[in-house]
């Protein structure tokens, strides 16, 4: 679909030697969770008016956020903060039981955006926790996924927040031992980490497959590719976004010149283009395709229109809505049930 240009005029065609161009990478962008999640708060305020409470960001992008909240979405920290009897929304990366019961004992009507992969990491963690296995959590200890998770089983969970924390981690028992991750972190660190941790605790067991989404290990791919070629990458998403800012830190070590992030095209500095003649172009999981087209509008502006993409995977995958919103009032089966709105 063509896409109609945004003149903003801002930043300047500064000459450099040889020709501009952008790699864009694909994929890049919204994947099935942020999605689904995104339409799930978008269907709860069509069926039950606002407000609608979510708790925490819904997903990690401000746009995101701002545009829900438009349409009459309250965004809480805590359960508490919803009045008794509300509909909330719990976010894509995931609650922890007690968050669960709470909501239950306000009365609250819970709708479960948490990422189908989330809940697949939360299964994992119930599961070795039964087998009284000690988990080592690969993640950000202060990130809401991680909370969520360890929440699953805290007794049997310990975090490893990096590959200098496995040289130290204490565990209880080294014959009991796996590993679980954060869905969204760099798959060449974690899998530093676990060599680390495996060096010290030869009998670790692996997770029954990877606890690192698709969309992470897909997004990280494709800039992996295009940075060796571009003189500056741009990554489009928020700053609490774990892959967005994994997507820099891959860029960087992949030969990009120098790299950053942004959430909306008008942060782009135009020192940033001195001397650049090829520029790499992506963004996180959960941003909008819209945040991206903008972002090159801006770069033809700076005479950066010729586009080239890089592809390195089809995405095809699909998310049904949260199983409180699958069915309309009546009972029927709700149009987008199957599947959460993929957008362009
Ligand atoms: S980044 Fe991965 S785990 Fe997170 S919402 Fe998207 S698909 Fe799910």
């Amino acid at each position: 679909m063509p896409r109609v240009r945004r003149e903003s005029g801002r930043l300047k065609d500064v000459p450099v030697a040889g020709e501009k161009k952008v790699l864009l990478a694909a994929p890049r962008g919204y994947c099935a969770g942020v999605d689904r999640a995104v339409v799930a708060v978008e269907r709860a305020l069509e069926r039950y008016g606002a407000p609608v409470y979510v708790r925490k960001q819904i997903v990690h992008n401000l746009h995101v956020v701002r545009t829900l909240e438009k349409m009459g979405a309250t965004f809480v920290d805590e359960v508490d903060e919803v009045p008794e009897g509300a509909h909330v929304v719990f976010s894509a990366h995931g609650v922890s039981p007690a968050v669960v019961a709470e909501a239950a004992e306000r009365g609250l009507h819970a709708i479960d955006a948490t990422c189908p992969l989330v809940t697949k990491v939360h299964r994992e963690a119930v599961r070795f926790a039964r087998q009284d296995m000690e988990i080592l959590l690969i993640g950000h200890r202060d990130h809401e996924e991680v909370e969520g998770t360890s929440g699953e089983a805290p007794a049997h969970i310990t975090i490893v927040d990096s590959p200098e924390e496995a040289d130290v981690v204490e565990v209880r028992d080294p014959e009991r031992l796996v590993w679980l991750s954060q869905t969204t972190l760099s798959v060449d660190e974690t899998m530093e980490t676990v060599r680390r941790l495996r060096a010290r605790f030869p009998r670790l067991q692996d997770p029954p497959s990877d606890d690192i989404c698709y969309a992470t290990q897909n997004r990280q791919v494709a800039v992996k590719q295009i940075a060796p070629q571009a003189d500056l990458v741009l990554v489009v998403g928020s700053a609490n976004s774990s892959n967005s800012v994994r997507l820099v830190e891959v860029a960087l070590e992949y030969g990009a010149k120098a790299a950053h992030r942004v959430d909306f095209a008008s942060e782009v500095r135009q020192e940033w283009l001195d001397g650049v003649r090829t520029v790499g172009v992506t963004s996180g999981a959960s941003v909008p395709e819209v945040l991206v087209q903008e972002l090159l509008d801006d770069l033809a502006d700076a005479g950066y229109v010729e586009v080239q993409a890089a592809v390195t995977a089809e995405e095809d995958l699909v998310f049904s809505l949260p199983k409180e919103l699958r069915r309309e009032a009546g009972g029927a089966m709700d149009a987008r049930a199957r599947g959460g709105r993929v957008r362009a």
